[in-house]
């Protein structure tokens, strides 16, 4: 059975990782899908590639109604689109402070505000934007990710308020370090990024990171009818990381 039929949905960085693993599991499943993403180039059919930069309201506009069109509406947004940041409060300057809450809070804004007339018309409108366990964990030398994750995690309840009477679910994902891309570069950048790999999985209370996949699972159920009675809430998908208290072996 297709939880997707006659749905269409747009995942925003979507050409990589969290969000490439989530466009392909919807479009499985049934949806007709669209990814907005700086480079839709890698992005093949049946998904629809736009190009659009977060952080320019006039690119998101443009994607958006071109999506939509092509989609014939829209049900599902996955804003997912986000850069990462390394660092202590005296590490990153008020330019790349400015820079990296520009993607990952108000990029997801920007989409929000040019989708949201779009959602409105449709019977099974959800929103799932992307956050991190990163915005409740308190992790060291991530402070300004983690703000900007808090951020989202703040603005999935508000948007979760204010668009529940109109039919509107907003929910999102809290995916813990998963195997993606972004995952991959870091590693690529360490001394030994075996022995780093070896150590990122051995803190993880399931002994692995998260899969792209698993998260899609989650924000696909998030995206769904099936939890047609669910708004306001983050679903962690990290290994236990936020509900375990277990110390690392
Ligand atoms: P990724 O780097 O593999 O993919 C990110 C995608 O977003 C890329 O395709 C990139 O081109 C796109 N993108 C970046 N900036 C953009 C912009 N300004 N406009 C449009 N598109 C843009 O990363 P990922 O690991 O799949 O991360 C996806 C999301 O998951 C992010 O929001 C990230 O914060 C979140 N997340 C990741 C992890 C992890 O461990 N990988 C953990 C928690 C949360």
């Amino acid at each position: 059975m297709s939880d997707f039929a006659g749905l269409s949905a747009l995942v925003t960085g979507g050409a990589s990782g969290i969000g490439r693993a989530t466009a392909a599991l919807l479009a499985e499943r049934g949806a007709r899908v669209a990814v907005l993403d700086l480079d839709p180039s890698g992005v093949d059919k049946p998904l629809l590639g736009y190009r659009a930069d977060v952080t320019d309201d006039t690119s998101v506009r443009a994607a958006v109604a071109a999506a939509v069109a092509d989609l014939g509406g829209l049900d599902v947004l996955v804003n997912n689109a986000g850069i990462g940041a390394q660092g202590t409060v005296e590490d990153n300057d008020d330019a790349e402070w400015h820079r990296v809450l520009d993607v990952n809070v108000v990029g997801m804004v920007r989409v929000a505000r040019a989708a949201l007339p779009h959602l409105r018309q449709s019977e099974h409108a959800a929103i799932v934007n992307t956050c991190s366990i990163a915005a409740t964990a308190g992790l060291p030398q991530r402070a300004l990710y983690s703000a900007t994750k808090g951020a989202v995690l703040s603005l999935t309840l508000a948007m979760a308020a204010d668009h529940v009477r109109e039919g509107v679910r907003v929910n999102c994902v809290n995916p813990g370090t998963a195997d993606t891309p972004w995952i991959g570069r870091l590693l690529d950048a360490a001394a030994d990024p075996a022995a780093e790999r070896a150590a990122l999985e051995a803190r993880q209370p399931s002994g692995r990171l998260v899969s792209a996949a698993e998260v899609a699972g989650a924000v696909a159920y998030l995206a769904s009818p099936l939890s047609g009675a669910t708004t306001g809430t983050a679903l962690a998908v990290d290994g236990g990381m936020q509900g375990l208290r277990l110390r690392p072996a």
